[in-house]
């Protein structure tokens, strides 16, 4: 028996998981010799595609010269230039970078900042709105602005209370008037949200207009906007950025996942001047007391920044509009299913609902069809009844066809 404890796994009723020996391009390989597509880049995490050669380079030089170093006080290239870049093409006036290791890790710092922020302005806003069904990590406060449900109800008494906004229906008036009811109280320091695509609450996709609606009432109400791009960054709906799509930046935004192409972890929290400057101050009370002990990694600097170049010097969004294509035409070859409902697309990310009397995440449907996928060479792992496919950006043609055949012959 493995010593080994994994994540959102039930080790009393799931076999002992394959053992994966080697990664390349759209591909896992296990132990005894089998090919696996990574239908979900890995849990969101893999852009360009595993073991991409130049971030794999670079980390091999970056080790030449340097490992760990503490980051309060020192600095060192790979942080420095990485920031300028991430500055350089992030939506405008996100002007400060700060590093952690993991998107829970950056939104817990976007939280930090906002409150922060209202404090040292002298208003007394706290209260943060969220979208429902969104999710932002799995500590306690980022569980806090989470969807709340049977993945942790068991540390309900530890969650602060946050204001829910209802998902938008249609062109998300619903949300738009929920939202500007609150942020007229005056005690909104910030709304948080995944812009355009609410990953793990279920590939639930809203339009650009609704983002951009939510922007206006914050700039109307003085609300903070903290955009956690964890997922969505990096190109998945198919521009550099979610924001992007509706021409709208962020108070605050969190990057993680794509940002070492999924090599390395690492994370970054962008803010804006107007939070910077709340914290920077003679006053030492102000300053931003937050680090985790590996806090600019200088080796997941040197691959994030490898990862910046591919989209400074390869035809990133050229890549992104044909996989868009490649998966809207086999989204639509399912559409035409009645065994599936609900088919939605943004970018590279597909999805669609299976129709089953008995939905929710631990429905038996979930198990099977992983099982089936999986028999068909292909990792997709269902949320509930919603299937997705997030591909690394290498898949070609063939490999789409695998997984989406797959979701086909699936016997419900
Ligand atoms: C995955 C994810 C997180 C959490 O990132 P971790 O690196 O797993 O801590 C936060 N926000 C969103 C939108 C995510 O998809």
């Amino acid at each position: 028996m493995s010593a080994v404890w994994h994540p959102f796994f039930q080790h009393a009723t799931e076999p002992q998981p394959p053992q994966i020996t080697r990664t390349e391009g759209a591909y896992l390989e296990t132990a005894d010799g089998r090919r696996l597509l990574d239908g979900v880049s890995s849990w969101w995490v893999v852009t360009h595609g595993h073991r991409q050669p130049q971030i794999v380079q670079a980390i091999r030089e970056a080790t030449e010269s340097l490992d760990q170093v503490i980051f309060a006080g020192l600095t060192h290239a790979p942080a420095e230039e990485l920031a300028t870049e991430l500055v350089g093409m992030a939506p405008a006036g996100l002007d400060h970078v700060f590093y952690s290791d993991s998107g829970s890790t950056a939104v817990e710092v976007a939280l930090k900042m906002a409150l922060g922020y209202w404090r040292h302005e002298g208003d007394g806003r706290h209260r943060i709105a969220v979208i429902e069904d969104s999710y932002h990590g799995d500590t306690i406060g980022t569980m806090s602005v989470g969807e709340r449900g049977v993945f942790n109800a068991a540390y309900d008494p530890l969650m602060f209370a946050v204001d829910r906004l209802p998902f938008p229906a249609g062109d998300g008036q619903n949300t738009l008037d929920a939202f500007e009811a609150l942020a007229k109280s005056g005690q909104m320091a910030a709304l948080i949200l995944e812009p355009l695509v609410l990953g793990a609450g279920g590939m639930r996709m809203y339009p650009a207009t609704v983002l951009a609606g939510l922007r206006q009432i914050c700039d109307r109400h003085d609300v903070l906007l903290i955009a956690d791009e964890v997922m969505t960054g990096w190109g998945r709906t198919g521009r550099l950025w979610a924001c992007d799509h509706a021409g709208i930046a962020p108070d605050i935004m969190c990057t993680s996942k794509g940002l070492t192409g999924g090599v390395v972890p690492l994370a970054a929290t962008l803010a804006s001047g107007r939070i910077f400057d709340a914290h920077c101050s003679t006053d030492r009370t102000r300053t931003f007391y937050h680090s985790s002990s590996y806090t600019a990694n200088p080796i997941a600097c040197a691959a994030a920044l490898a990862q910046v170049r591919l989209w400074q010097d390869s035809p990133m969004q050229s890549r992104l509009d044909d996989l868009g294509a490649m998966q809207s035409a086999r989204l639509a070859r399912l559409a035409a299913d009645d065994r599936f409902e609900n088919p939605r697309q943004w970018g590279t990310v597909a999805a669609l609902d299976l129709k089953v009397r008995d939905g929710g995440y631990l429905a038996e449907t979930g198990p099977r069809m992983r099982a089936h996928f999986m028999e068909k060479g292909v990792l997709l792992r269902p949320l509930g009844n919603t299937v997705y496919v997030l591909p690394p950006y290498c898949v070609t043609e063939e490999d789409l066809d695998l997984a989406w055949d797959a979701i086909a012959s699936f016997q419900g």
